[in-house]
């Protein structure tokens, strides 16, 4: 069997809706399995529902509902076989109105929030699986939920993958051996005792992924709005290339850093069985798009020693100076038993003899932080930084290549720099404004163009 996991944008509108069933039908005789994102936008949508809620703004409240309810009905409007689906988008959005109505002026706490933030992708699979019964494809609705069990970490949830894995064999697969295609939602979860959670945001990939490893797929496909990973986000680049390949850790690594066209854990499940990961253009089904799997270390791009960039803004620097630090034992192990009991989590790491700074991208808990770290030495944090990664195989094996980054860097200033153990990745900080030249010098340094 395989995974077909399709993002918004392959989803966003009836003409999406279509060419998903196109690609679907096409692989009919792998036993696809479809993974669906909400319709492009919706997430954002229903957040701003609780922002509505929290100011009290009962118009706000009601005309983003409907407007979501809107766009629902004129896509299945436009997809015979969808028209169930709309019935079911409004009954349940119905539900969710008196629900939030009631709570207008108060602040929804994190449980409420993944539930409503869950309801675009329970939507678009209705959609999609109408749609695709229109187009007479055997297509079987099915609830992630009861599958995709968590903890209750709201709003990044962790799913607990041994009940994954027998619950996604016990429901998925009788459905798959009577030649139906199960079509289920990406993002979602629920807690043992089915309290609905989500995964974080861009969650899907990571459901896709979890799915394809207990069902041992033979691949996971990834259909987005892009040829695959490229070198650069093009949105950035506009001369970014498509790579043909790439291992799991380097597309970790980049999706860790930023490259938002795979949620950071996806390679993670998919490890063990070494099953690949390809990443392809809904628009345009016919191009190879980037296969990811163990082996890829093969393909450079042209000559160059280094596959892709990818930069996050956002990121908060945390700088700890402690002259005690020098010689002493302890002293990161204090410090980081701090990050651990705020759930802090923290992406790049550098040390000096008596200094050291980190990123974090979460401020929402730094401030008790901050305050505990103070009794170490002294903490200043620098804001809206950004981190900009060079990702690639080649960086093991290429002497000089630090110097050639750094050059071509300038004249942005660079703050924090770490080279991860796999030495596979050269990360640094600079200030956010300047994150988007910095990626484009990189890429004409590397690529040599733009
Ligand atoms: P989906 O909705 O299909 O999950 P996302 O918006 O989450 O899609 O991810 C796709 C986007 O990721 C692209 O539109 C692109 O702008 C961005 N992106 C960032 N870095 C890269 C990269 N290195 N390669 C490809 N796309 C990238
Ligand atoms: N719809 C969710 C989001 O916007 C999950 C996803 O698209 O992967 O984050
Ligand atoms: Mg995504």
């Amino acid at each position: 069997m395989i995974v077909c996991k399709f993002g918004g944008t392959s989803v966003a509108d009836a003409a999406a809706i279509r060419r998903l069933a196109g690609i679907v039908a096409g692989r009919a005789r792998e036993q696809p399995l479809v993974v669906v994102s909400a319709l492009a936008g919706v997430t954002d949508g229903l957040l701003g529902l609780a922002a509505a809620v929290h100011a009290g703004d009962a118009a706000a409240l009601g005309g983003g509902l409907d407007a979501l309810v809107r766009r629902h009905e004129i896509v299945a409007g436009e997809l015979p076989g969808a028209e169930p689906a709309a019935e079911a988008v409004r009954a349940d959005a119905e539900l969710l109105r008196s629900s939030l109505s009631s709570g207008l002026g108060r602040r929804l706490g994190p449980a409420a929030i993944d539930d409503l933030a869950g309801h675009g992708e329970l939507w678009s699979s209705r959609l999609v699986a109408g749609a695709m019964s229109g187009a007479g494809l055997p297509a079987a609705w099915a609830d992630i939920r009861p599958i995709m069990v968590t903890d209750d970490r709201f709003g990044r949830a962790t799913p607990y993958v041994q009940v994954v894995n027998n619950r996604a064999r016990e429901c998925l697969r009788p459905l798959l051996a009577d030649e139906m295609i199960p079509v289920t939602q990406g993002f979602i979860g629920a807690t043992p005792d089915g309290v609905p959670t989500t995964l974080g945001r861009g969650g899907s990939d990571f459901t896709a992924a979890l799915l394809g490893a207990a069902l041992g797929a033979t691949r996971v496909e990834i259909w987005t709005d892009v040829n695959g990973l490229m070198t650069a986000d093009p949105r950035i680049v506009r001369t970014a290339r498509t790579l043909a390949a790439a291992s799991y850790e380097e597309a970790a690594e980049l999706a860790t850093f930023g490259a938002k066209v795979l949620h950071p854990a996806t390679a993670m499940p998919l490890v063990r069985a070494g099953i690949p990961i390809v990443v392809l253009n809904s628009t345009r089904p016919e191009l190879p798009g980037t296969t990811i799997e163990p082996s890829a270390d093969l393909e450079r791009v042209g000559d160059s020693p280094i596959r892709s960039i990818s930069w996050k803004r956002g990121i908060t620097v945390v700088n700890v100076r402690a002259p005690r630090m020098l010689g002493a034992y302890g002293f990161l192990r204090a410090m980081f038993e701090v990050f651990e009991r705020h759930e802090v989590v923290v992406d790049v790491l550098a040390s000096g003899e008596i200094s050291v700074s980190l990123t974090v991208e979460d401020r929402s808990r730094l401030d008790p932080v901050v305050r505990e770290l103070s009794e170490l030495g002294e903490v200043w944090t620098d804001d809206a930084r950004a981190i900009v990664s060079v990702v690639g195989i080649g960086l093991r094996r290429t002497p000089g290549l630090a110097s050639r980054i750094f050059r071509a860097v300038q004249p942005a200033n660079v703050e924090v720099i770490s080279q991860g153990a796999s030495a596979i990745n050269m990360t640094f900080v600079v200030r956010e404004e300047d994150g988007p030249d910095v990626v484009r010098r990189l890429h004409a340094e590397f690529f040599g163009d733009d």
